[in-house]
């Protein structure tokens, strides 16, 4: 459904395509875009928290870096999973932490893998077999053209799983060697000297489950408790599944109903 819901166009023409250079390239035109309409990014800066101002201070809202910098705003929107919307938010009401605490997320752990001759030349191969590691074979280098990997195959092998899956406490070195064990399986042409790198990666917190009554019981509104703080992100996402078209399509219609909705708070030398 997602491979589908990625390609949909109005004409229902099927569409794919590849973005030379991958997400880098996404990143570094947006940043350029952004800073040369006067943004300011800053990247490698984890928030720790955000707190309302004191009313007589100017209200707002305050922004505390890791770093322990601290930045008065006038409004903040937050845009990452909702369990760190709650430890980054702790003026958050109770109901308001009940319901952002309660939404399931499903999480993925992918083993990404370089190798020295392809694999069966199909981009995406989903497995419903319980028997494999994973749940699916990526093969880049059947859409992407190789020479942009030095002429290696670039794979990556995804599981995507409950948050009490066993696999959490697997070390990096048990992973990769049952996911390489699984691959071979699959293809027994393949042998250990094939394996130029490879790099696991963990998200916890990937796609919101819709669980009975998400909309009415889960999704987290846009507008919080506390005056200036907004919440955007994934999870707001009801009736599709979790893809960058469908996030990009939610940015878009968040963003409207903010400038709608946001009202500048009146202080010296504050920014959103
Ligand atoms: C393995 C995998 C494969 C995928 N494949 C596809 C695909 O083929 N096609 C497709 O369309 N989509 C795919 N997706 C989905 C796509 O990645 C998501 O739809 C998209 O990234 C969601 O964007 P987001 O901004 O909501 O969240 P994210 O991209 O997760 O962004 C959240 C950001 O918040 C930051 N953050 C977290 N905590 C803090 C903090 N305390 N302070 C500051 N920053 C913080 C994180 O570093 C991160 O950059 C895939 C996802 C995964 C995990």
């Amino acid at each position: 459904a997602r491979m589908y819901a990625a390609r949909r166009s109005g004409l229902k023409r099927e569409m794919f395509g590849y973005v030379e250079g991958g997400y880098a390239t996404v990143l570094q035109r947006l940043r350029a875009r952004l800073e040369s309409a006067g943004v300011t990014i800053r990247c490698a800066a984890p928030v720790a928290r955000i707190l309302p101002t004191a009313r007589e201070s100017g209200g707002g809202v305050q922004l505390e870096l890791a770093n322990g910098d601290n930045h008065p705003l006038d409004q903040v929107v937050v845009t990452t999973s909702t369990s760190r919307v709650v430890a980054m938010c702790p003026t958050l009401s109770d109901d308001e932490r009940n319901r952002l605490a309660g939404i399931t997320y499903q999480g993925v752990i992918s083993l990404a893998v370089l190798l020295r001759r392809p694999l069966g030349g199909y981009y995406v191969t989903n497995i419903t077999d319980a028997g494999f590691p994973f749940t699916g074979v990526i093969e880049m280098t059947a859409l992407v053209d190789p020479s942009t990997f030095g002429g290696r195959t670039l794979v990556y092998l995804p599981r995507y799983l409950t948050q009490e899956d066993p696999l959490w406490r697997a070390t990096d070195g048990e992973i990769r060697d049952r996911f390489l064990a699984g691959l071979a399986r699959m293809y027994p042409e393949l042998t250990p000297g094939d394996v130029v790198a490879s790099e696991v990666s963990r998200v916890r917190d990937v796609l919101a489950v819709s669980t009975l009554d998400y909309s009415t019981r889960c999704l987290p509104p846009l507008r919080t408790s506390v005056p200036g703080l907004w919440i955007v992100n994934s999870a707001q996402i009801a009736n599709g599944t979790l893809n960058l078209n469908e996030t990009v399509s939610l940015a878009n219609l968040q963003a409207d109903r903010l400038l709608a909705a946001a009202t500048p708070v009146p202080g010296p030398g504050r920014n959103a």
